[in-house]
């Protein structure tokens, strides 16, 4: 892994920089200053948010030693949005990489859905 953080630059092209810079509205459910977390607009289970960077890092397969600290914070406030929005008894988070993960959005992502039973193996 490369020592140094991966590209730090947004891009107006990225649509979850976009919803990062406000340009796109979201509700917020969660924010610190790494992150922020939304609901996902096609909700595939009762809860569904999206927790993103707010620095663009375009998926799992770019993410640099320099990240371990950023990508930490995602699970942990996943782990937060989870107990706040009373999941407790349990839930699933994804993370979707490339195309074969079925990534659509290039911005690093993770899915937190729950208030459902999941199933296995996922599609
Ligand atoms: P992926 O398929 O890359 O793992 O997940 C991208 C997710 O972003 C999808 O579940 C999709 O429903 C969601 N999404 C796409 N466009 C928007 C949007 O404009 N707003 C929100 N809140 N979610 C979006
Ligand atoms: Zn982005």
């Amino acid at each position: 892994m490369k020592a140094t953080p991966s590209s730090s630059s947004s891009s107006s092209d990225c649509l979850f920089c976009r919803i990062v810079s406000g340009d796109i509205p979201a509700n917020r459910v969660y924010e610190d200053e790494l992150c922020i977390g939304f609901p996902d607009i096609n909700p595939q289970a009762p809860t569904h948010l999206l927790i993103i960077p707010k620095r663009h890092i375009a998926s799992a397969a770019s993410a640099a030693e320099g990240d371990t600290g950023l990508l930490g914070s995602l699970v942990a406030a996943a782990s937060a949005i989870a107990r706040n929005e009373g999941l407790s008894k349990g839930y699933r988070i994804v993370m979707n990489t490339g195309d074969d993960g079925g990534q659509t959005v290039n911005h690093l992502h993770l899915h937190l859905l729950g208030g459902r039973r999941m199933t296995w193996p996922p599609g």
